[in-house]
């Protein structure tokens, strides 16, 4: 014959552990969560797309990541990008501040 209360106990202290670590991954999710600046993603945008890598970096996004990082400060890195994209992504960095507030300057 059939112990219901054990069952009915394995149920709930099933329950009780599943809704503690639903609950430890939604504080570690808030917690370790990582700011995303929006900058590269819009900066590579700008850029042609060729991911030729004559800047030096293996991709457009590389050389994004460097001009919002502050690791390059000329946008004329890129080779291939007319004036006119260079002028808008050079005004935009000029004018867009980062997660943290701050603008990171760039020249032509
Ligand atoms: S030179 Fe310009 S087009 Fe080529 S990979 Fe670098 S950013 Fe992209």
């Amino acid at each position: 014959m059939m112990d219901w209360t054990k069952i009915v106990l394995a149920i709930a202290i099933m329950a009780v552990i599943g809704g503690l670590l639903g609950l430890m991954l939604a504080v570690a999710d808030k917690k370790l969560a990582v700011k995303v600046d929006e900058r590269v993603e819009n900066v590579t945008k700008l850029l042609p797309g060729v991911n030729c890598g004559a800047c030096g970096y293996p991709g457009c996004a590389g050389l994004a990541n460097a001009l919002v990082g502050g690791e390059v400060n000329k946008v004329s890195a890129c080779r291939v990008a007319k004036p006119d994209a260079k002028e808008k992504i050079k005004e935009y960095m000029n004018s867009t501040p980062g997660p943290d507030g701050k603008i990171t300057k760039v020249d032509l």
